[in-house]
């Protein structure tokens, strides 16, 4: 547990959370600032901070939790799509794990900005890369 931090205040319950899921090592809550209805966050239990301190074990957990939520999105959100997001350092807002579940609507334009024009060439990011 780390006292700074807001998931670890709401997994002790000293902050409220709309928890949807939840058992020994992950919790799962609705996120306060939404991007479409229904949008959630998996997180574990310890204060785990990235995808560099994850293990398989708590990661098996957080793909439980996952299907589990997507499966009772599908019946009770009629949604069209799931989108998964995890941010590591820059965009990552909260240091403390998190996976956020996005569910998709047909036309919620959430991905308007694809291939914007300052990209450097697919080639060029394989040839660094692979
Ligand atoms: P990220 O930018 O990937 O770190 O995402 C952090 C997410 O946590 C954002 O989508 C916030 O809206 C969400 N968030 C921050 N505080 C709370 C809270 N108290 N309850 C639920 N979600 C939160
Ligand atoms: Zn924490």
């Amino acid at each position: 547990m780390n006292d700074d931090c807001i998931f670890c205040k709401i997994i002790k319950g000293e902050i409220p959370s709309y928890t949807i899921y939840e058992n020994d090592e992950v919790k799962a809550f609705l996120d306060i600032n939404p991007v479409t209805n229904g949008h959630c966050v998996i997180v574990p239990k310890s204060h785990i901070k990235d995808m560099e301190g994850m293990n398989q074990q708590i990661n098996s957990k957080i793909e439980e939790a996952a299907l589990s939520i997507y499966k009772i999105y599908k019946e009770k959100l009629n949604l069209d799509g799931l989108t998964r997001i995890q941010n590591n350092g820059y965009g990552q807002e909260v240091k403390h794990y998190h996976m956020h579940l996005i569910p998709r609507y047909e036309n919620d334009n959430i991905y308007t900005n694809r291939c914007p024009e300052n990209l450097i060439p697919v080639e060029e990011v394989f040839n660094k890369v692979k």
